[in-house]
């Protein structure tokens, strides 16, 4: 299956000048969703995982049939304030200003084998900033997944070292 047919390429989205990638007619169609949950799935088991933690909110879309697929947990990565109990936090840089993010303390055991899943490597500050919360919690990061890598924006740069698989490239 060419995955890429199925992302919709949206101009001027959110701003002008912002070519934005719509994943959400993969995931509107179900022979697409479980093409590429599947390949996710395989390479989550090449790298041995024990636990998928995914960013708010496409994270959560891609990671969490992952990890129903492999009988494995799953771990959401938040904003400030939306987690329940208590959390460790990371600030990283965005293109003007900065955010947050913030994980359980106690989601990740230390040692267990993480793979971080999102929709689409951008910059790599999102999954920097997530790689940050995991190793905080002892956690090792064995990969990162995404659907989609914007190559021009050079995020594997930001994130030298480790294990990055994307299912199309622009
Ligand atoms: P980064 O932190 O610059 O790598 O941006 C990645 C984050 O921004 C991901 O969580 C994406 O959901 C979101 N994002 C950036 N550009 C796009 C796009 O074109 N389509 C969908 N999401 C995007």
């Amino acid at each position: 299956m060419n995955l890429k047919d199925y992302v919709t390429v949206v101009p001027d989205y959110p701003k002008e000048g912002i070519t934005f990638k719509d994943i959400t007619t993969i995931m509107d169609n179900g022979e697409a969703y479980k093409f590429a949950t599947d390949e996710i799935v395989k390479y989550a088991q090449e790298l041995n995982t024990d636990l998928i933690v995914g960013p708010e909110a496409r994270g959560f879309i891609i990671g969490c049939p992952v990890a129903y697929a492999l009988e494995i947990g799953f771990a959401p990565v938040r904003k400030p304030g939306k987690l329940p109990r208590e959390t460790v936090s990371v600030d990283y840089d965005l293109e003007y200003g900065q955010d947050t993010l913030t994980i359980h303390s106690d989601a990740i055991k230390p040692g267990q084998r993480v793979l971080i899943v999102d929709d689409l490597l951008a910059t790599g500050g999102t999954i920097g900033a997530t790689i940050a919360l995991v190793e905080k919690l002892g956690g090792i990061v064995v990969g990162c997944a995404f659907i989609i890598e914007l190559s021009y924006l050079n995020g594997r740069d930001k994130l030298k070292g480790y294990d990055m698989r994307a299912l199309i490239t622009y």
